[in-house]
């Protein structure tokens, strides 16, 4: 493992810095259930936001879950056909139907148009995901969730550090949704948090992350999603961390986007424009004439200690989830995307050995096939992709 270039290494904070803040709560007495440390962990992540309504929870994945709950979503949530699992997943945990629509080719978010076609009188919320910190198309999406009268909520899993507009991009939607987990820019081990931004939700997350306790008795939407006082208080060490980790990102960018340039057959994640820095992953997508598709270029770079994932295919293809009509473009994504080694202590050296890597890939695999066809052609059962069929229950 010496060697290996990894797909993401924590933000690993000094561990005397560490090690007072672990002392600091076992000394207090109090090791979780909503106590001094998560209210001002909160507050930390509030004040960076300049937002005055924000919630910790055990995960990311729990705090989309959350939302939903407080929201009273029962209906049917519209959300990406092409996505991190957890999204379809806390939509189904929380008790309401969720529902796949396509996405963009270009910037790998929910595509405006398929997701007015799916809205029905069941529609009760539309979940857009910011892919790889690529925002949604905000404006559009505003725009639907306004006319069929129902909340938009941000899975913003991946934005820490991300502004658009000159705001935080967490700050947008009716909510938005965090992900403090390790392999995210800053961190609580595990965490997530939920930020109400239209709407207040901060107070009702409380009560669903404790059982949904309280008032009129527990409620059903209440799980126990708490974050204990160790994680707060190793999460407001590596916040204070989270800084220098944009700024050590921001340069890992510039040595791969120098780097890729000498490699033909393959695109750069497009960003959105009035966005950035994209300090959130590394994304690129196989161009039509690549001699590799994405499971067959994570296996090959495996082999030669770098670690990549195509995250729309393979292991993390939803296994069940509804769609609401054809997707081409998540399909041909599926075999197309690869989001390459990123965090911000890769030196110089890595990214070159990445660079080197895929261009004896390239080199080693000519002549090309054509990925072209694939979106077009049936999807056998063998193959990689999102399957059509099989996306359906
Ligand atoms: C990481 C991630 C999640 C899940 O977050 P956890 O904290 O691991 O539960 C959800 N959505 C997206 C887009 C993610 O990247």
């Amino acid at each position: 493992m010496a060697d290996d270039i990894v797909l993401v290494k924590p933000v690993m904070p000094a561990a005397d810095q560490v090690a007072r803040a672990v002392r600091t709560v076992f000394d207090s007495g109090v090791i979780t259930n909503d106590g001094p440390r998560v209210r001002a962990f909160e507050q930390q992540l509030s004040a960076r936001l300049g937002s005055d309504d924000l919630a910790v929870c055990a995960s990311g994945t729990t705090a989309i879950q959350l939302a939903c709950g407080a929201l009273r979503l029962t209906g049917e949530v519209i959300v990406p056909a092409a996505a991190f699992p957890a999204v379809w997943q806390a939509v189904l945990r929380a008790g309401a139907k969720p529902v796949g629509v396509d996405i963009e080719p270009r910037y790998l978010t929910l595509d405006p148009r398929a997701v007015e076609a799916a809205i029905t009188p069941a529609t009760c919320a539309i979940l857009a995901v910011h892919t790889f910190g690529c925002p949604a198309d905000i404006d559009e999406l505003t725009r639907i969730a306004a006319r069929a009268d129902v909340p938009l909520v941000f899975d913003a899993a991946t934005c820490w550090g991300i502004g658009y507009r000159g705001r935080p991009l967490l700050s947008y939607g009716d909510v938005a949704t965090l992900s403090l987990h390790a392999m995210k820019l800053t961190h609580s081990v595990e965490g997530g948090a939920v930020v109400g931004n239209g709407l207040r939700v901060a107070d009702w997350i409380r009560r669903l992350r404790n059982f949904g306790i309280g008032g009129e008795g527990a409620l059903a939407q209440g799980t126990n999603a708490r974050m204990s006082e160790l994680h707060a208080a190793i999460g407001e060490v590596v916040l204070a961390e989270s800084d220098a980790e944009i700024t050590r990102r921001v340069q890992v960018r510039r040595w791969y986007e120098d780097g890729l340039h000498t490699v033909d057959w393959l695109t750069v994640g497009a960003f959105r424009p009035e966005a950035g820095p994209n300090v959130a992953a590394m994304p690129i997508m196989l161009n039509a004439d690549a001699p590799v598709d994405a499971t067959t270029l994570c296996q090959e770079l495996h082999q030669r200690r770098i670690h990549a994932r195509a995250y729309f295919t393979g292991y993390y293809r939803p296994s069940s989830l509804r769609l609401a009509g054809a997707i081409p473009v998540a399909h041909d994504i599926a075999n197309r995307l690869v989001c390459l080694p990123f965090w911000g202590r890769l030196t110089e050296q890595h990214i070159a050995r990445v660079i080197d890597a895929l261009t004896e890939i390239g080199r080693h695999h000519a002549p090309a096939v054509h990925l072209a066809g694939h979106a077009a052609a049936p999807v056998s059962p063998g193959a990689v992709g999102l399957g059509g069929p099989r996306g359906r229950p």
